[in-house]
């Protein structure tokens, strides 16, 4: 490995969620269990249909075309891309290639890994159609065509990798930018992810940014998790790195290998050498569309504040640690629940703690997510209040947290049922001490004398109010009446 660097590019696809049709038919783009049921007859190429362009969906691939700092074009093309499969009836899937112009060109990515930024170039993001998905049995296979047109966009890097994690950082951004900017839910376990994964291995000391330099690339198409891509990398890398030390690297034709989860290898599928020309040609049912500069404004205008802007407001405004905010923006809806809670008043500091230390670790447990949280913001501010207003201990809250995640009750309604409202009165404190120091007066000498028994102290207390005494005050209480001896 030391004698080696590592070149991986990525072409992630991801589909676009976020429409409310499909990118070339008014079918719509969602998940049902009952296969053929999101289908017009576009989608399963009836003689006669024609494509009509969703602006929406365009206008979405515009957005991360932006976000990617890519260059737009100034009209829209589609190209034909032409291959038969039984999940591509009409022969010909529409795509955008890189010429003429795709929705992005010749962008970049600036991106964390391991507390290093890292930035990627993106050669181009394209808008194109999914295919229909098919299932295989012993003697017959199966066509559903509610994935067939399903906006699909295409991202392309350079080949500015250098290590599985730096892949994977990569690509947990470009999720989140999905997420956040409103683009796709962006779930590998819906298959809306899917990432061909190109690795190349070449000499250290020699300068990566020369294409010359570059060692012959293996390309692993559809790796469909993130911890799939990591694992194919790093098998690729070892499995180079040996075809080096044998000498037999450079007799390694381009190829494409495919990642296989249960051998837990890359498996040789085809050679690259001899792939099929696609005849690419403009998609003529398509009339040339003009971009117009207001239509990119407003889309721009659009954009909002993403994961990594909502993690520097954390740190600098709001003085959190880059660990909490890292955390708090992991997931769009744990941040989006986090600002909600500070703008109904929530105090940011307290509120980033129940969020990454309680809630988190009860939804971890309960292999629950957000959306399935019974606790609202709203909720957790009221609680957040009652700690302050001294109506309960923040000891206590906790219980009720707990109690409001198990028995799906308001945290006021729990409070009233364990009948925790905290003792914040001065007087009925303030007789309770007297009596405990009364009943110790040689503990009250041996706090003179610096032992410690003030804890004691506290503790009597707590014990005759049940844990219901607040706490400061009381220590504050007991110090006066230990003065007034
Ligand atoms: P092709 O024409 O085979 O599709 P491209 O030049 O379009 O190849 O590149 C496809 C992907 O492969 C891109 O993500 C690119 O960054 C990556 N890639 C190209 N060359 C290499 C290489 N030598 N090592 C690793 N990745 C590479
Ligand atoms: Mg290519």
């Amino acid at each position: 490995m030391d004698n080696y660097q590592v070149l991986i590019g990525l072409e992630m696809h991801c589909e676009i969620s976020e429409t409310k049709t499909k990118v070339f038919s008014s079918a719509k783009n969602g998940y049902s269990d009952t296969p053929n049921s999101y289908i017009r007859p576009l989608d399963m190429a009836f003689p006669g249909t024609l494509p009509v362009v969703n602006k929406e969906a365009v206008a979405l691939a515009l957005k991360a075309s932006m976000i990617l700092h890519c260059s737009q074009p100034e009209y829209l093309y589609f190209e034909r891309k032409n291959y038969y499969y039984p999940d591509l009836p009409k022969g010909y899937q529409i795509t955008q290639e890189t010429k003429p112009a795709p929705v992005g060109s010749f962008g970049y990515l600036d991106f964390d890994c391991k507390g290093e930024t890292k930035r990627v170039r993106i050669n181009n993001i394209h808008l194109e159609e999914d295919a229909a998905s098919s299932d295989h049995y012993p003697t017959f296979s199966t066509i559903d065509y509610n994935r067939a047109g399903v906006p699909l966009l295409e991202l392309v890097t350079e080949p500015d990798m250098h290590s599985a994690e730096e892949a994977v950082a990569f690509l947990e951004t470009m999720r989140s930018i999905y997420q956040y900017a409103g683009i796709s839910e962006a779930d590998s376990r819906k298959g809306q992810i899917r990432c061909d994964v190109n690795v190349s291995i070449m000499e250290k000391d020699k300068d990566p940014s020369d294409p010359k330099n570059w060692g012959t690339k293996v390309e692993m198409k559809n790796v469909n998790s993130f911890g799939g891509v990591r694992d194919a990398i790093n098998y690729e890398i070892d499995r180079q790195i040996a075809l080096k030390e044998d000498g037999t690297y450079d007799e390694m034709e381009q190829q494409t290998r495919r990642w296989d989860e249960d051998t837990f290898s890359t498996i040789y599928m085809r050679s690259k050498a001899d792939a099929i020309d696609y005849k690419y040609f403009v998609e003529p049912n398509i009339p040339k569309f003009k971009i117009s500069e207001s239509w990119l404004e407003s889309i721009r205008a659009s954009i909002p504040e993403l994961a990594s802007e909502r993690k520097e407001k954390y740190m600098n405004e709001y003085n959190l640690s880059e660990y909490d905010s890292t955390i708090l923006v992991k997931e769009k809806a744990i941040s989006d629940f986090y600002e909600e809670v500070i703008s109904l008043g929530g105090e940011a500091k307290g509120a980033a703690n129940w969020l990454t230390s309680v809630i988190l670790g009860y939804l971890n447990k309960e292999e629950l997510e957000m959306k399935d949280l019974y606790l609202t913001p709203k909720m957790l501010v009221d609680l957040m209040n009652m700690v302050r207003d001294g109506k309960i201990s923040s000891k206590q809250s906790k219980q009720v947290l707990s109690k409001v995640l198990e028995d799906k009750k308001e945290p006021s309604v729990i409070v009233e049922e364990l009948g925790m409202k905290q003792i914040g009165d001065d007087k009925t404190i303030r007789d309770i001490v007297v009596k405990v120091l009364d009943e110790h007066p040689d503990l009250i000498e041996d706090h003179r004398k610096g032992k410690n028994t003030f804890d004691f102290f506290v503790g009597q207390v707590m014990k005759a109010t049940r844990g219901q005494a607040n706490p400061s005050l009381t220590a504050d209480i007991i110090r006066e009446e230990i003065d007034k001896r």
